[in-house]
């Protein structure tokens, strides 16, 4: 489940709630019992996969054997 952080203006108290993504904006109240808070835009860890593994680089994007891929060139 997602952790969301949220900040109390009442108390300027910043809180972490675990609740379902359907949830993440619905108002959360912060530990002293305030309901004017703000949800921050945090770094979510959800587990950021990144493919970093460089694309091998094509030689000749023509798609044929040839020079002129039908083999009839000339
Ligand atoms: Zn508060």
């Amino acid at each position: 489940m997602p952790r969301y952080e949220y900040r109390c203006r009442t108390c300027e108290d910043v809180f972490e709630v675990s609740r379902p993504m359907a949830e993440s904006a619905a108002p959360a109240s912060c530990p002293a019992g305030h309901g004017d808070t703000v949800k921050l835009l945090s770094a979510v860890a959800v587990g950021g996969t990144r493919s970093a593994a460089p694309a091998p680089a094509r030689a000749g994007g023509g798609g044929g054997g040839g020079c002129c891929g039908g083999g009839g060139c000339g």
